[in-house]
């Protein structure tokens, strides 16, 4: 069957395995770096030991499976910390719990997620489930901290490593399901260090400042613009930080910085072409223009004008 998730292939392979030749463990404990994936595997694996289809892996589709999706599979639960910690009263509700057949499903499934984070005392209290598992019952600990569970929570588990993806991997899935360029899912799979979901989110934050065009001041090399771009700053002056970042940006590129460092990165193709555009003094100047402009509207200056004056020395140094 189709993997849906992004990489850990033998994890999966194991596990799903273990559920065709009967063999799934009492207690999992899913060990690696954050947004690496293992709540996605912890919760694919929930779906695989109760779906309804499928005998190894899961279908997706059967009732079983969506309830587990949509979070509403009454054999299948998620413990988060609250708050700070995962906490005793949690920890006795699961134990409450655990110990009636399931539902719906072949077994019930408990994924307690940053297991690090259970006080000693919610620790303490897991031990006993740990230690004998009810039948028909599977528990996954997630933690991106192994060192700092108890030693007596480790032995209990059966433990599973997660490894991050490698980047080329990661990258190439990146271009197949979001149509990336290469560039752009190289850099994207890089900074996200082989994380998928790391990737993931930087890939909507990329998203949200793509929608943020590169600003035309940095685009043009048309004087004649400038006056209409000073009457639409001086609308909204607060744009003066969000210009700084583009400058920025552009100076970080023309000094050889490494991209994690830029805040624009989607357009790195279009703020590499453009950077050669400007000298490093150039840039340096208009990072402290835009500065001295900002200073000046605090003051009870003409703002139009401030700001005619500084997109016109911002489009002298554009040649
Ligand atoms: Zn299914």
């Amino acid at each position: 069957m189709q993997s849906p998730i992004v990489g850990h292939h033998q994890i999966i392979e194991q596990l799903h395995h273990a559920i065709a030749s009967n063999r799934v463990a009492g207690a999992y404990l899913f060990a690696g770096g954050a947004n690496v994936g293992k709540e996605t595997v912890a919760l694919h694996f929930a779906k695989s030991v109760n779906c309804l289809t499928s005998n190894e892996g899961a279908c997706g589709t059967c009732l079983s499976c969506r309830k587990t999706d949509n979070g509403n599979h009454p054999d299948v639960q998620v413990i988060r910390p609250s708050g700070a910690w995962t906490r005793i009263n949690q920890i006795r509700e699961l134990q409450r719990r655990i110990v009636y057949r399931p539902l719906e499903g072949v077994r019930k499934v408990y994924i307690l997620t940053e297991a690090e984070r259970m006080n000693l005392e919610a620790a303490n209290c897991l031990l006993k489930t740990l230690e004998e598992p009810p039948a028909e019952s599977v528990l996954i600990l997630l933690t991106a901290n192994l060192d700092a569970l108890l030693p007596t929570i480790r032995s209990r588990c059966q433990i599973i490593n997660f490894q991050p993806l490698p980047v080329p991997e990661l990258a190439a899935h990146l271009i197949q399901q979001f149509e990336l360029e290469e560039s752009h899912a190289l850099s994207i799979a890089t900074l996200s260090g082989g994380a998928v979901g790391k990737a993931l989110t930087l890939l909507q934050e990329n998203k949200a400042h793509f929608e943020n065009e590169i600003p035309e001041i940095i685009t043009t090399g048309d004087r004649l613009a400038a006056f209409r771009i000073a009457e639409k700053l001086s609308q909204n002056p607060e744009v003066l930080d969000h210009l700084v970042s583009w400058y920025r940006d552009l100076l970080l590129l023309h000094q050889g910085a490494p991209i994690d460092l830029l805040t624009h990165v989607y357009h790195i193709e279009s703020l590499r072409r453009l950077t050669s555009r400007y000298s490093r003094l150039q840039l340096q100047s208009a990072i402290q223009t835009i500065f001295e402009t900002k200073k000046l509207l605090t003051r009870n200056v003409n703002a139009t004008l401030a700001l005619e004056v500084m997109v016109l020395k911002l489009l002298v140094n554009d040649t």
